[in-house]
């Protein structure tokens, strides 16, 4: 059974909303261009901008800038397609920058 108390969480540097489980994380080896950065598989209590095709050293993406839902801050960005074959696992995927997340324990945020 899935035990809810003591779930690590990582949640929003700024306001502390709560964005994504440990559990989530599909990588942490991500680099964006202010330093690392980890790709998780869902995220919540985000905004997505507006989409656009964006030059990666991957290759060529659609993605689209996650700001935290509550305070607005820019926190990393989501791709919603990938071009190259080899990057299609990422597509649906969000990744969320390590200076803008605060890892904490949670209790029960998440239903
Ligand atoms: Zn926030």
């Amino acid at each position: 059974m899935d035990d809810k108390i003591g779930h690590r969480i990582y949640s929003c540097f700024q306001c502390r909303t709560p964005l994504s489980r440990h559990d989530d994380i599909v990588s942490k080896s991500f680099q964006s261009t202010k330093g690392r950065a980890f790709l998780f598989s869902h995220v919540m209590n985000t905004k997505t901008g507006p989409q656009e095709d964006r030059q990666l050293i991957t290759g060529l993406h659609l993605v689209a800038d996650v700001n935290c839902a509550d305070c607005g801050v820019s926190l990393g960005w989501k791709y919603e397609k990938a071009y190259e074959e080899s990057q299609k696992y990422k597509e649906g995927k969000v990744v969320l920058e390590k200076i803008k997340i605060v890892e904490e324990k949670g209790y029960q945020v998440f239903s």
